[in-house]
């Protein structure tokens, strides 16, 4: 093909794909100029998972009437007027290409009226080129409606996720945009329900409220205190940590509630996550992450914004200061808090009774403790285990074994963890599966994000033995669990999965999970028969020699291997 011009509709169509990736980048890009434009309320509608409807209102500064079809050209911006500015930037926008490139791939209005008119202008386009536009009334502030986003953009249409994978991207977006900006009210509905609400007091802890709930807000720890951490000396007062962080009793199993915000801006840092998890060591459990909300505020020339299409990676010009800065502040106040006798507060989002009684039970089996029957073969075992003989148990977590042909250490966890994902799934293909009433029903809150996807996994869950139903506001009524999750932390479980986001085999994430938090742990005394039928039932398994994330089970150390090492080989 000889080399032409391309179209300028097709130029900006590419340019476009840049900055808008997928809804939530439009919500992104409108709430940051609401926020650029002193809004003390934002409210954000969407429909359809974005692609049908977004729409987001201020009562900010508006745009002068002369100016609103400006703001549609390419590289237009009031925010900054030469390069210098932008050494300094303070404004979350600056590259003036956020509003033409959502117009360029969807259909938008925006109705606006300024600081000191008496009337607004409403502004129509299509294909990024204006269709209509007129005055219409509304009071200070700039409402801007997205519809049929890439409808016209086949190539990006067909990469859009579920409506529900959509619609946790654009909670978890405004979610941050309320950690970040406590000062302002926000508001978000996704199809006609409000999944989030941040009432604006300027208190974090009431935005921390909004977003995660009670459980995580009554389980949080001030940090910084506006010094950083510092020590004098060490670090300059010129970096500023503050915000907040969960106590390790809260932990999660992703790292999705580690929110950063430079200046305000919300940024994702390799180096900052890892400041968070180093300050954190030896205080979580492996594999568990923190909740954390970090502000830092640093003068701008000292970090470069302009680094990334999206605005969401930054550059420090010292790296090191800040990652010490974030490190110590973290740490301090951990572990202030943990010098302080604390005296245990109540557990309300979720422990309503404190002990749910059982109501009835589907089978004679109270509990999964290893001394219960032994499941029937689902299958011939493909790699199938020797007879083992129980030694006894190292370390409360390993059982020593002996088989025909040497020693075999199995871990416990993991090994109880695969004989229970075989088992869940057999009673699941068999509709099955083993269900605990609860006597007095339990609530349970979720996140913005979660909720989307709780939403839409009701019937998953209800297979493996849930009984969940909304209980408004984000709030989940359990009426029954599978009973292997009786007594245990299954409102973890739940939240793991849910977190998770896979995308992938839910059913697979959830007989896991459910696995995983049922099993026996690792420092847990067994007696010798409960070990002798964990190691039964790891012979009668598919799988034995690995755990249903892929580890191993166990260790064998063969006869030969045993003579060799003692020098008789
Ligand atoms: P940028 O934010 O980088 O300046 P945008 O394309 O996002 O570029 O917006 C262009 C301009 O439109 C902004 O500089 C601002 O002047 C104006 N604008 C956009 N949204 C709003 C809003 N909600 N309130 C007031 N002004 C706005
Ligand atoms: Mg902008």
């Amino acid at each position: 093909m000889p080399i032409k011009v391309l179209d300028p509709k097709v130029v900006s169509q590419i340019a476009a794909g840049e900055v808008v990736e997928r809804p939530a980048s439009v919500v992104k890009e409108l709430v940051e100029n609401s926020l650029d434009a002193s809004s003390s309320q934002i409210s954000i509608e969407v429909r359809g998972g974005g692609v049908s409807l977004i729409r987001v209102t201020d009562n900010g500064v508006g745009i002068p009437s002369g100016e609103v079809d400006l703001a549609f050209s390419r590289y237009t911006t009031s925010k900054i007027g030469n390069l210098e500015d932008l050494e300094s930037i303070e404004s979350l926008g600056f590259r003036g290409e956020a509003l033409p490139s959502i117009a360029a791939v969807a259909q938008v209005d925006i109705v606006s009226c300024a600081s000191g008119e008496s009337v607004g202008t409403y502004l129509s386009l299509d294909d990024g080129v204006v269709t209509n536009k007129r005055s219409q009334g509304r009071s200070r502030g700039t409402t801007i409606t997205v519809r049929n986003l890439f409808r016209k953009v086949p190539a990006r249409f067909k990469f859009l996720k579920s409506p529900t994978t959509e619609n946790s991207h654009i909670a978890n977006v405004v979610s941050r945009y309320a950690l970040a900006f406590p000062e302002v009210k926000f508001t978000l509905s996704i199809d006609g329900k409000v999944t989030l609400r941040a009432p604006g007091s300027g208190r974090l802890i009431d935005s921390v409220t909004g977003v995660y709930g009670l459980e995580v807000a009554h389980n949080m720890i001030e940090i910084g205190h506006g010094d950083g951490g510092w020590e004098g000396g060490v670090v300059p007062p010129s970096v500023k940590v503050t915000g907040m962080v969960g106590s390790p009793a809260i932990s999660r199993s992703s790292r999705g509630y580690l929110s950063f915000f430079i200046n305000h801006r919300w940024v994702s840092s390799r180096l900052l996550t890892w400041a968070v998890e180093e300050a954190y060591h030896g205080l979580l459990p492996q594999g568990k992450h923190p909740v954390a909300i970090i502000n830092i505020s640093l003068p701008p020339e000292q970090v470069d914004v302009n680094i990334h299409p999206a605005k969401s990676e930054v550059k420090f010009q010292n790296e090191r200061l800040v990652f010490s800065a974030v490190q110590k502040a973290v740490r301090q106040a951990l572990i202030e808090s943990m010098s302080v006798p604390k005296i245990e507060a109540p557990v309300i989002a979720y422990g309503a009774p404190a002990k749910p009684r059982e109501l009835w039970q589907t089978s004679a089996r109270s509990d999964n403790r290893l001394t219960s029957s032994r499941p029937t073969p689902l299958q011939t075992p493909q790699v199938s285990l020797p007879m083992l003989r129980v030694l006894g148990q190292l370390l409360s977590s390993y059982i020593v074994a002996e088989g025909p042909d040497g020693l075999y250490l199995i871990d416990q966890h993991a090994a109880h963890e695969r004989v229970l994902f075989e088992k869940i799934k057999d009673q699941r293909a068999r509709q099955k599966i083993e269900v605990q009433g609860l006597l007095e029903p339990i609530t349970f809150e979720v996140n913005p994000q979660q909720d989307e996807v709780l939403k839409s996994h009701y019937d998953s869950l209800a297979e493996f033995g849930f009984s969940i139903e909304p209980f408004g506001d984000r709030t989940y009524l359990v009426r029954a669990v599978p009973v292997l999750l009786h007594n245990k932390d299954w409102v973890g479980m739940v939240r793991e999965v849910l977190d998770s986001l896979s995308g992938g085999d839910w059913a697979e994430s959830i007989a896991i999970s459910i696995a995983c938090h049922s099993a026996v742990r690792a420092g847990q005394t067994l007696t010798d028969d409960e070990m002798r039928e964990l190691i039964r039932q790891l012979e009668q398994a598919v799988i034995p020699h690995t755990c249903p994330h892929g580890r191993p089970t166990m260790i064998h150390l063969g006869s030969g291997q045993l003579k060799k090492e003692f020098g008789r080989g």
